[in-house]
C-alpha cells in the first residue's frame, strides 16, 4: 500500500475544450458532428503537467465500482499521470477481499493507488457518525484531491447518504461530483454532469463487478443487463457519441 503526500490544494477548474472549438466541420466525418459542434465541454487536466489526484468514496464495497467506475477507467486509459486514494468505508468478511480484488483491477493504470478498506457497520452510518467524521477527518490529511467522487446527497441509503454528507463538510474547497446507485427504493434523479464512456469501457466496468462481487451475484439488481440499461440511459441523456455515459451530479464548479 503506498501512501501520497501533497501540498497542493486546489480544485480542478472547468477548463473549456479549445481544441474542440478549433476543429473546422469540414474535416470532421458526419457521423461525429454532433460530439464536436454539440455541447462545449469540460476536460479533467487540459495542458496539465502534474498528476491529477483523485479520491473515490463509497459506502459499501462495489458503490465506487457501480457509480463511477467507467469514468475512473476512462481518466486512467487518457492521462498517464493519475493518483487515486480509494475508499471503502463499510466492508466485512469476505467482501473485503472482493473490494480489494476489484480496486486493484480498476487502477490498474494509475501511477500511485491507495486502496483504504474500513469496517464500519452497514446500514449503521448514521449511528456511528462520529466515527466515521473523525476517519473524513484523517482522511483529509493524506490527500488533497482535485477531483472527490461520492454518494449522491438525496440518495436513499442512509449510509450513502452520510458518506455523501461527510465528505462535503470535509472537502470544502475541492470539486466533488456524486455518483447514482440504482436500487428497489426508486431514488434516481437527474444528474446534471456526464462522462461519455465507450462501450468497451463499460464491458470492462461491467465484467470486473461481475467477476469480483460473488457476495451479490444473487441480488436481483446486480445484473449484468442492468447495468449497462443506465449507462445507456445516460449515454442518451448525454448524447454520447460511444452511446454510453455515466451521469454525476455537480453542485458547484469553478470555470
Ligand atoms: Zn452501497
Amino acid at each position: 500500500m503506498s501512501v501520497s503526500q501533497s501540498t497542493q490544494d486546489e480544485s480542478i477548474e472547468g477548463q473549456f475544450n479549445s481544441e474542440t472549438r478549433r476543429i473546422r466541420v469540414a474535416e470532421v466525418p458526419r457521423r461525429h458532428l454532433r460530439s464536436v459542434t454539440g455541447m462545449m465541454g469540460f476536460q479533467f487536466a487540459l495542458g496539465r503537467k502534474d498528476a491529477i489526484k483523485v479520491l473515490c468514496v463509497g459506502a459499501h464495497s462495489d458503490d465506487i465500482e457501480i457509480g463511477c467506475g467507467g469514468t475512473i477507467l476512462r481518466l486512467l486509459s487518457e492521462y498517464a499521470d493519475v493518483e487515486v486514494h480509494w475508499v471503502v468505508l463499510g466492508s466485512e468478511g469476505e467482501r473485503d477481499l472482493e473490494a480489494a480484488a476489484s480496486a486493484e483491477r480498476f487502477l490498474a493504470g494509475s501511477k500511485m493507488r491507495e486502496i483504504i478498506i474500513e469496517n464500519f457497520k452497514n446500514g449503521f452510518f448514521p449511528y456511528r457518525g462520529e466515527e466515521i467524521k473523525g476517519f473524513f477527518e484523517k482522511l483529509k490529511e493524506r490527500t488533497a484531491p482535485d477531483v472527490v467522487f461520492t454518494h449522491y446527497r438525496d440518495d436513499l441509503h442512509q449510509d450513502h447518504r452520510v458518506t455523501s454528507e461527510l465528505t462535503w463538510n470535509t472537502f470544502r474547497d475541492h470539486l466533488i461530483l456524486e455518483y447514482e446507485i440504482m436500487k428497489y427504493d426508486g431514488d434516481l434523479g437527474t444528474p446534471n454532469l456526464f462522462v461519455p464512456l465507450t462501450r468497451e469501457i463499460c464491458e470492462k466496468k461491467v465484467d470486473v463487478l461481475m467477476d469480483c462481487f460473488n457476495s451479490q451475484r444473487e441480488k436481483d439488481w446486480f445484473t449484468r443487463d442492468a447495468f449497462m440499461a443506465l449507462l445507456r440511459i445516460r449515454g442518451i441523456e448525454a448524447r454520447a457519441p460511444g452511446k454510453y455515459a455515466e451521469g454525476f451530479y455537480c453542485r458547484k464548479g469553478v470555470l
